[in-house]
């Protein structure tokens, strides 16, 4: 195994993206430290890290809106960066609850950040979201796209994007780089790691994987009316292993950046809803059964990145396909119906 003497931190370490960077990070020799308070995510993820990689990130329960005990985490550690995962991100929660959604994603932001100032780790890259573009006026959609989010998740990313140019303004010493992720989708080869949502998943690719395990009896397809070529709308799906080397390249970039960068992680190719079900159907065997309903309010009908700055500045480029992704879903479903469960004690 290579070695790298840097150390890590992952918040929010144990969700679907974090877990996928843990791994990646752990393949490349990082040393690697997530701090979780285990609100979306369980513990078993740590040992099927292990399984995958050959070595257990550390693991501290911390909340982050908690700044006495995260300031106690970064005693017990020398950290070198800080990849900043740790957040709420359902949409529709959001909207019903806009206050959990600030308040989480908003003091857990400035608290880490608090922390990381008088510690004197001025690394950090933030999980940003293409949801703060506005409806765009042209596509591919570029990093200098128009802004504008319209939910209060994506308002929530938005102002952290903007609490992070200001400190990035007021001390040169940060070196920032936002990562837009567009629609991370799919799990591990291996079936260890992926997706687990609490209750009724609202994103497709869940809910689709359901559908194909008999779950759930049909997938409800949002609209046929958009202007695509099929009707149902548009997204940049991306691997998400493919979203977690992006973190690789991006902390190599960190050593040879100054101030604050943005970049989109997408693969530069959208998809619509129905051409996801046909690769889904093939990845899996199952004929999915569907329905068109209303359209779901807030859907922008077509969403794709350019991805061109990325590859440029990070070496970075998404290399699996539509297929890939399909095939690691239904692969991560099948092998684990209930998602993590707990080992039962001996
Ligand atoms: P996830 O819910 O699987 O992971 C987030 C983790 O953060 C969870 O393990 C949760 O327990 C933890 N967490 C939440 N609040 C915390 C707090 N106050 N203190 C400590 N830990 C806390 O989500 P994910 O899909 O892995 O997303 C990771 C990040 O990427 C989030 O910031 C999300 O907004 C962003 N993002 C996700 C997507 C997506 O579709 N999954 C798209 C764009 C951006
Ligand atoms: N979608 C759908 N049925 C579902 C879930 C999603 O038709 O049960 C559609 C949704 O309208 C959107 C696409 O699938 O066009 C991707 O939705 P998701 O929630 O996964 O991502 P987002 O809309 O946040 O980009």
């Amino acid at each position: 195994m290579k070695t790298n003497s840097k150390n890590i931190l992952l918040t929010g370490g144990t969700g679907y993206i974090g877990s996928h960077t843990a791994v990646e990070l752990l393949n490349a020799g990082y040393h690697v430290t997530i701090f979780d308070n285990l609100s979306n995510s369980k513990i078993e993820v740590l040992s099927r890290i292990e399984i995958i990689t050959g070595a257990m990130p550390e693991f501290e329960q911390i909340d982050l809106r908690d700044e006495a005990e995260l300031s106690k985490g970064f005693d017990k550690y020398s950290f070198d960066a800080v990849i900043h995962f740790a957040g709420l991100k359902s949409v529709g929660e959001s909207v019903t609850n806009p206050l959990d959604t600030y308040e989480n994603n908003l003091l857990s932001t400035i608290y880490l950040l608090k922390v990381m100032r008088k510690k004197a780790v001025l690394n950090l890259i933030f999980s940003g979201s293409a949801t703060v573009y506005a409806i765009p006026e042209t596509l591919p959609i570029k990093e200098n796209n128009v802004l504008g989010a319209d939910c209060p998740y994506g308002r929530s990313k938005l102002m952290i994007e903007e609490i992070l140019t200001d400190l990035s303004v007021s001390d040169p010493e940060w070196k920032i780089q936002i990562l837009r992720y567009f629609n991370p989708v799919g799990a591990h080869p291996t079936g260890l790691i992926g997706e687990d949502p609490s209750g009724i998943p609202s994103n497709l690719f869940p809910y689709l994987s359901r559908v194909a395990q008999g779950v759930y009896k049909e997938l409800k397809i949002f609209g046929s009316d958009y202007k695509t070529s099929d009707g149902t709308c548009i997204r940049d799906y991306i691997h998400v292993v493919d979203l977690a080397k992006g973190h690789l390249s991006t902390l190599s970039r960190l050593d040879h950046s100054s101030g604050m960068e943005i970049f989109n992680l997408g693969t530069g190719h959208g998809y619509s809803v129905l051409e996801v079900v046909k690769a889904y159907e093939k990845a899996s065997g199952i004929k999915i059964p569907y329905i068109f309903t209303e359209r779901r309010k807030g859907d922008i009908p077509i969403s794709y990145a350019d991805p061109t700055k990325a590859e440029h500045l990070l070496g970075w480029k998404a290399e699996k396909t539509i297929d890939d992704m399909c095939k690691d879903a239904w692969n991560w479903q099948t092998k684990n119906p209930n998602g993590y469960i707990k080992k039962k004690k001996e």
